[in-house]
């Protein structure tokens, strides 16, 4: 079996050759570890090795992991899907959240988003594939909600996230990528402070980084398998 020190130093392996490749510095890649559904102790064993920022799905399951985990100044990010009902807890336990897409729940987040912690960094969510089942704005209502958010107290704009349709074809997976780099550049050309393209998981990762990519989302490689049925973006 693969420890998970000997898989993240494999990830970070092949983030550094995709860095090579695209003529980028490693470290403008940030390695967002996606410890959904796997227990704590998978994850104090990828702090031990070096990694320091995590990526949850669900609240119930990541408020549990983050009290057995808090001797460990974790970074947590919240990728999953937001609810209403769940903003509270999203806004009062994590640093970042990846996938804004409506703005009535970033006015939430803001208003929700504790006097005491740090401005709640966000990105908002991207729909490059244009798939009827998964969650973001159209690429051409991403400025308009960015700008919004831009706007609201005690959060930061960052940038953009997508999850594209899935695709063996490196050009396929480039294509959609790109889309994303895309709406990153408009934004910034109309003054908008963003810096951010969260972008790239296990299988695709080369194929974000050589398109811009400075955070990519990784899961499987680092921990294995999950089980079926419990995948995050649902
Ligand atoms: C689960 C998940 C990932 C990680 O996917 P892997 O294929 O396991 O690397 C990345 N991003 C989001 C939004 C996810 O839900």
């Amino acid at each position: 079996m693969v420890t998970i020190a000997a898989a993240l130093q494999a990830v970070h392996g092949r983030i550094a050759a995709a860095c090579a490749a695209a003529g980028r510095a490693p470290q403008s890649v940030a390695l967002l570890a996606v410890s959904k559904t796997f227990p704590a102790t998978a994850i104090r064993e990828a702090w031990a090795a070096g990694q320091h920022a995590f990526g949850e799905s669900y609240v119930q399951e990541a408020l549990a992991k983050q009290a057995a985990l808090a001797d460990l100044a974790i970074e947590w990010h919240y990728i999953g899907p937001l609810q209403r009902n769940k903003t509270r807890p999203v806004a009062e336990h994590f640093a970042w959240v990846h996938g804004i897409d409506r703005a009535d729940l970033a006015e939430r987040l803001a208003r929700q988003r504790p006097e005491s912690l740090p401005p709640l960094q966000v990105c908002v969510q991207v729909n490059v594939g244009g798939e009827a089942s998964k969650r973001g704005v159209a690429p051409q209502a991403a400025l308009a909600l960015a700008r919004y958010v831009a706007g609201l107290p005690r959060l930061r704009l960052r940038g953009f996230m997508t999850v594209p349709p899935p695709s063996a074809d490196p050009q396929t997976q480039r294509s959609h990528f790109r889309m994303l780099a895309g709406v990153l550049r408009e934004a910034r050309e109309r003054g908008l402070p963003v810096d951010c393209l969260s972008m790239g998981m296990s299988h695709d990762l080369e194929a974000a980084i050589a398109e811009g990519a400075t955070i990519v989302r990784v899961g499987t490689a680092i921990f294995g398998a999950r089980s079926p049925g419990t995948n995050g973006d649902r």
